[in-house]
């Protein structure tokens, strides 16, 4: 499972979600990792940030990961659909079945 490099255009749902007027302009924390394989980054990426998921202000949800010589390749670890009420789908970038906002329980998923 190699999800493909994030180049296409956001919709315009999520672009207006994230310029609303009440979205603060912030910024966004890179971490290097020693992990060689981009799934093993990908799984690594999904869990750290479901356990920041609590702290104010941090969005789990805009989690990318890319390879350390090419941060302009970015493989979405969430799902990137925007739901009617302006949150982002909280499963994999690759799940199966219809998109579920994160207080909707995700199901578990091997792997
Ligand atoms: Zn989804």
């Amino acid at each position: 499972m190699n999800p493909e490099p994030v180049f296409a255009a956001l919709p315009l749902a999520a672009v207006e979600a994230m310029t609303g007027e009440d979205r603060v302009p912030g910024f966004v924390v890179h971490l290097p990792v020693a992990i060689a394989d981009l799934d093993e980054a990908l799984r690594f990426a999904y869990t750290l940030a479901r356990s920041l998921a609590m702290i104010a202000g941090v969005e789990p949800a805009g989690t990318t990961v890319s390879a350390e010589d090419a941060q302009h390749l970015r493989h979405w670890v969430f799902c990137d659909r925007i739901m009617p009420d302006r949150r982002r789908c909280a499963h994999r970038a690759d799940h199966d079945g219809p998109c579920s906002a994160p207080n909707e329980r995700a199901p578990s998923r091997p792997g």
